[in-house]
């Protein structure tokens, strides 16, 4: 897929208009209606990856509600090659859609328990010859080299802060490679996200380089990965009133962490931020 730029949509917020700051948001959802959002960033050298070694099956983790997990099957689908998904937990019926998605598009699912999910992803994998390998949330060197690549596909003039919500880090990590002069903001969506700094400069080899300042904000988790509140649930609901669907478990806490800090006077006035919309097209 060759891609040219990625569409932008400005977000209005009176809080923004207080802190005199304008607010950009990076449509990673509108790049392709089947496998939008950073997965395929992180997903696109693997496959090139897996062709060089000459296999044809990629083999990969999730949870029942992995956007991972949706974008290697889309994947699959539309580039022709087979997929694997062990997925943690016992088999539900009927599927939820994302499972139900990612078998029609032709994912095999095979079910473990968290055991043996837990082993499987520490690499205690049996292996076919023509199956290669993704780690779970598709997190490795290969994912941050493609989300290297994501801002240098934003046609914004300038720009001094770049936000993105951080479940494993690779997306974050690969920022920190584009070479750009910024401030890189990752909103933790982990309680304890603590041990994110580690993973990010684990993967990142180029950071003492960095062209910039990073850092990862651990106080807009809401209790912890895939957990909400009533005050989550009812930005989430005004957003995407007036915008668009929203993901809650990712997305929305780092479109209210950037609220929230506007209060706060974290931003410089007449500063511009951009916002990474990483999920998939709901
Ligand atoms: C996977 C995911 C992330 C987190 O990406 P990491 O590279 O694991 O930090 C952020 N947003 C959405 C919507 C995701 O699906």
């Amino acid at each position: 897929m060759h891609l040219t730029k990625i569409p932008l949509t400005l977000w209005q917020h009176e809080a923004f208009q207080k802190a005199q700051i304008e607010v950009y948001l990076a449509r990673l959802d509108l790049i392709h209606a089947d496998f939008g959002g950073n997965k395929y960033f992180k997903l696109k050298h693997n496959i090139a990856e897996m062709r060089r070694q000459g296999k044809d099956t990629l083999v990969t983790f999730g949870g029942a509600y992995s956007n991972h997990i949706w974008a290697t099957a889309a994947l699959g689908r539309q580039e022709g090659f087979k997929t694997i998904g062990y997925i943690r937990g016992e088999e539900t019926y009927p599927l939820n859609p994302v499972l139900g998605q990612a078998r029609a598009w032709g994912m095999a699912l095979r079910y473990v328990d968290r055991t043996a999910y837990r082993d499987l992803k520490t690499g205690n994998l049996p292996c076919l010859p023509s199956e290669y390998v993704v780690p779970e949330g598709g997190s490795n060197a290969w994912a941050v080299q493609g989300c290297a690549e994501i801002l240098s596909l934003i046609d914004l003039p300038a720009y001094q802060y770049v936000f993105t919500a951080c479940g494993t880090g690779a997306t974050l990590a690969g920022l920190l490679q584009s070479g750009l002069e910024k401030n890189y903001l990752g909103i933790s969506v982990l309680k304890g996200g603590d041990f994110l700094k580690e993973d990010v400069k684990a993967l990142s080899p180029t950071l003492p380089a960095l062209a910039g300042t990073w850092d990862i904000l651990t106080d807009y988790h809401f209790g912890g990965y895939a957990k909400s509140t009533p005050i989550l649930k009812a930005f989430c609901a005004d957003f995407t009133q007036k915008y668009f669907m929203l993901d809650e478990v990712y997305v929305g806490k780092m479109l209210y962490a950037i609220v929230d800090l506007a209060g706060k006077g974290f931003f410089k006035p007449q500063s511009t931020v951009l916002a990474l919309i990483t999920q998939r097209q709901l």
